[in-house]
């Protein structure tokens, strides 16, 4: 059983909402990454199973290496398709809104969805969520939108959810228990902003239940009768499910589709199977596939669920990670080789890419994921900035007060070493502790000016 994040207070007035509703529209943050997409496509294989018509809009074109992922091509981009966008959203009776926290996160699109009427909610994990939404279910201490999404879905799916009406209930009420519960995880907060009420939570149950468990685990044969104990269970299961499946790699999603059909499950069944791979996806990339914000055992519990479902974990890794263009590789190179100023004293990298730049490396949405990680493999470094020259967009030219050139600064660092407090300074963005990132409206060597006038102060560990 997993712990409970949501009150059952929240849970009635989603599950309202959701019954409420027949058209359903998604929204997620601007240039999504895994969590974006597979919070957003998770919800909509869940509703669609219930017969909701639902549309997932995202403010601009998704990487190509998401676009495998159950119905992502079907996204409506806003930047692209602006009038059938603004017609669905129109029409809409409930507006979820996945893995962002305010309106200016999805750029002109913000401005739309506050005109509109009908009932809205969001769930997220960044700190400080705006209050827009009828409904917020913010949870900074969890490592994806992902997971939440997870809780989410089986909570709804619980039995034992009393059907009382409570579509009446104040908006302030739930505003309320909102900020109790924010409150209190806000004290939780180590400072890395990793977690955990959880983990605290956690470790109780945990260290009770381990006792017996830590004295077996040693070499003694006792390990091993748990583990065929386990096998069995496994075995029982995996007759239904997925006995066959290879356990070797590369296979992909359709090999446990076809599985799946094979065995005719049902509809509701296969959307299951869409809803763990889109799920799985954002929580391993939110976590660099487990490799930080991943130090809480409900996670592999989770995973182990999802798993359970017949996901290919071993292929979703590498449809998302071993996807790249030649050209993106090369530009990595670039970077890496060219490109990148270490500052010893402070243990920061930086990295910046003008237009030009790009434009030789046939710079395509998405090429520049991951970039701002590279340095932090260096022994000693543990802050890295990355900075790209951009367009303008027409939507955004108040904001830019004149400039051509939009400067998107992604940074991250390790450990107890927040950077998130730096980008709302200086570049008036914000984030995690580990991963944040801001914008700057002005030539690229302003900005970089900015960074090294200003790092000294922030990156002293
Ligand atoms: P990335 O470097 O992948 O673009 O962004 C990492 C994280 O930083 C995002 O998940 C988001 O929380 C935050 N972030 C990135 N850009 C901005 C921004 O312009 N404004 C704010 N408030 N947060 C940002
Ligand atoms: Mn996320």
């Amino acid at each position: 059983m997993l712990t409970s994040f949501f009150s059952d207070l929240e849970i009635r007035t989603v599950q309202e909402f959701i019954n409420q509703a027949n058209n359903v529209v998604i929204l997620t943050h601007m240039s999504p990454d895994g969590d974006a997409m597979g919070s957003s496509l998770a919800m909509r294989h869940f509703l669609e199973a219930q017969g909701k018509r639902v549309d997932v809009i995202v403010p601009n074109a998704f990487p190509d290496f998401l676009a495998w992922l159950p119905k992502a091509n079907e996204d409506v981009i806003y930047e692209k398709q602006r009038e059938l966008a603004d017609g669905l959203l129109e029409s809409a009776d409930l507006v979820i809104c996945t893995d962002f926290n305010d309106p200016k996160r999805i750029g002109s699109l913000g401005d739309k969805l506050l005109t509109l009427t009908c009932k809205k909610m969001m769930i997220d994990h960044h700190l400080h969520p705006s209050n827009f939404p009828d409904l917020t279910l913010s949870y900074p201490a969890s490592p994806s939108t992902c997971e939440l999404v997870y809780r989410l879905i089986c909570d709804l799916q619980r039995s034992d959810l009393p059907s009382t009406g409570v579509a009446d209930l104040q908006r302030s009420d739930l505003q309320r228990s909102d900020l109790q519960r924010t409150d209190l995880q806000r004290s939780d907060l180590p400072s890395t902003g990793v977690a955990d009420l959880q983990r605290s939570d956690l470790q109780h149950s945990d260290l009770q239940r381990s006792e017996l468990q830590r004295s077996d685990l040693p070499s003694t044969g006792v390990a091993d009768l748990q583990h065929s104990d386990l096998q069995r269970t496994d075995l029982q299961r995996s007759d239904l499910q997925h006995s066959d499946l290879p356990s070797t790699g590369v296979a992909d999603l359709q090999r446990s589709d076809l599985h799946h059909s094979d065995l005719q499950r049902s509809e509701l069944q296969r959307s299951d199977l869409n809803i763990a791979t889109c799920i799985y996806t954002g929580m391993m990339t939110d976590t660099g596939n487990f490799s930080f914000n991943s130090n809480y055992p409900e996670m592999y519990q989770i995973v182990g669920e999802l798993v359970a479902t017949g996901i290919d974990k071993d292929a979703i890794y590498n449809r998302v990670f071993n996807a790249y263009s030649a050209d993106r590789m090369r530009l990595m190179g670039y970077c890496l080789y060219q490109k990148m100023k270490i500052f010893p004293e402070h243990h920061t990298a930086l990295i910046y890419l003008s237009r030009k730049d790009l434009y030789r490396f046939n710079f395509q949405s998405g090429d520049a994921e991951g970039i701002v990680n590279l340095p932090l493999q260096i022994k000693d470094v543990y802050y890295s900035c990355f900075m790209r020259e951009d367009k303008v967009n027409p939507t955004e030219k108040a904001l830019a007060g004149g400039s051509k050139t939009k400067i998107k600064i992604s940074l991250r660092s390790q450990g107890d070493r927040p950077v998130n407090v730096f980008a709302k300074d200086i570049f008036n963005g914000g984030g995690h502790a580990n991963a944040s990132g801001g914008e700057y409206y002005g030539p690229l060597p302003e900005a970089v000016q900015r960074f090294l006038d200003n790092y000294q102060d922030y990156f002293v560990l």
